[in-house]
């Protein structure tokens, strides 16, 4: 057991782990029920197009979401360039910065102009306030961010979309299982899209959905995810693309749904037990969730305030990552200070003092059904024993980390990219 920062293994000490501890190892159900599906599927011989398990996935998707539309996609980046295109969207949309950079590569790639709003720092979501002054006659809408699975402001967001005739999506990439007023994600806005990659906190091994309530949206939505054919014939009626989810991912997503309350109880029992640890810790907190609505608990996401902890965010990440707990500094450093969006708007910055502020506070630690009681109590101990000693912390190891924001700098053309 570590008791003094010399133990420690950033500065000698031996790991406490032997395997790293990822942030966001996916979440497995049954897999017994996994494997006699996949033998179902391939004595039918049925392994896409629309087959029998992805119109089961979709109608169980459907019911638990309360709407009447789920087209299951490939992945949660073509569900948003789909849902992007099936919206019209053109010219400007307003977006949060404080985002996955995929959110805004799904505007760029149709030449779409992400326009980047600040965020409220209590709640990490877009601040309703902030976005009427960044629309321009040529905005056509609004993307919201339900990052961690925590709502977005909505009702403002609503209000904002209806009063300037803007088209409302939201990315819930995060946001699978989690509610708002009591309705689940998913109702709300034009559309909505989920990702069900295997960091988040449900999977199809890859794979998103496009939901909505709007007949006409999910009726687009399909011939656009499917080379625009309108039926069994070659009848192509619309462009398209090849945005289709597989029998294998489908057949995955089903059996991983059967598990899921047993997945959102693991994480809740985890975010308490880390949130009875960081209680006493000056300088760290950990965002809470409202227990009165459903939530999915998939990210543990601490803000460490420096003045009062001493070691940097940043040296807490390199402290925990000789530990072989593979902390993460999400959204790290936001989308503006990523190319293209760097070149492209290099003083935006200047209108995201929040996104920048949180960017450089924000660490998330490892959960899920990968993690217990005894790792989290390990995890702590090694961040206590840090911020115990911070400042002395601070100084052994402030030579090694560098804590400013990537500088923002000339795009690099492809070719130049390519040659290095
Ligand atoms: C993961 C994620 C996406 C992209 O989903 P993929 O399924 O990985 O393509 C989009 N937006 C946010 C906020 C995400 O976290």
């Amino acid at each position: 057991m570590k008791s003094s920062i010399d133990d420690l293994a950033v500065l000698g000490g031996s790991p406490s782990f032997k395997e790293p501890l990822h942030v966001g190892r996916p979440n497995l159900g049954d897999r017994t029920r996994l494997l006699e599906r996949i033998n179902d599927m391939l004595d039918r011989k049925w392994l896409s197009n629309n087959g029998p398990y992805v119109q089961e996935f979709e109608q169980r998707v459907a019911d638990m979401i309360g709407v009447k539309h789920c087209i299951a996609l490939c992945n949660g980046t073509i569900a948003l360039e789909i849902a992007i295109r099936a919206l019209e969207l053109k010219g400007e949309v307003i977006l949060p910065s404080f985002t996955f950079v995929a959110t805004a590569h799904a505007l760029q790639w149709q030449e779409i102009t992400p326009v980047f709003c600040d965020i409220d720092p209590k709640t990490h979501t877009i601040d309703p306030a902030c976005i009427e002054k960044m629309i321009t006659p040529r905005t056509t809408g609004i993307i919201g961010v339900n990052v961690w699975g925590r709502p977005c402001n909505i009702e403002a967001l609503e209000k904002i979309a209806a009063a300037h005739h803007l088209k409302l999506l939201f990315d819930s990439a995060h946001g699978f299982g989690c509610s708002c007023n009591g309705k689940m994600l998913g109702s709300f806005g034009n559309a909505e899209i989920f990702s069900f990659h295997p960091t988040k906190f449900f999977n199809t091994a890859e794979g998103g959905a496009i939901v909505t309530n709007d007949d006409a949206l999910a009726r687009k939505i399909r011939l656009m995810k499917n080379f625009g054919f309108s039926g069994y014939v070659d009848d192509v009626i619309y462009v398209g693309t090849n945005g289709k989810m597989n029998e294998y991912s489908a057949l995955t997503g089903l059996t991983n749904l059967e598990s899921i309350d047993e997945f959102i109880s693991v994480n809740s029992k985890n975010h308490e037990l880390y949130r009875a640890e960081f209680a006493n810790i000056p300088g760290i907190s950990q965002i809470s969730y409202d227990r009165q609505e459903k939530n999915n608990y998939q990210y543990i996401v601490l803000e460490i305030d420096e003045a009062v902890t001493g070691v940097s965010r940043d040296q807490l990440v390199e402290i925990l990552r000789a530990e072989n707990v593979l902390a993460r500094r999400y959204f790290y450093p936001g989308c503006h200070r990523m190319e293209p969006y760097r070149s492209y708007f290099p003083h935006a910055g200047l209108v995201l003092p929040e996104t920048d502020k949180l960017a450089q506070r924000v660490l998330s630690l490892p959960t899920g059904t990968a993690v217990g009681a005894d790792e989290i109590e390990e995890i702590c101990r090694i961040i206590r024993l840090s911020v115990a000693n911070g400042f002395e912390m601070k100084d052994r190891l402030s030579d090694s980390f560098s804590r400013e924001l990537p500088n923002i700098g000339a795009a690099k053309e492809l070719p130049a990219l390519l040659a290095a």
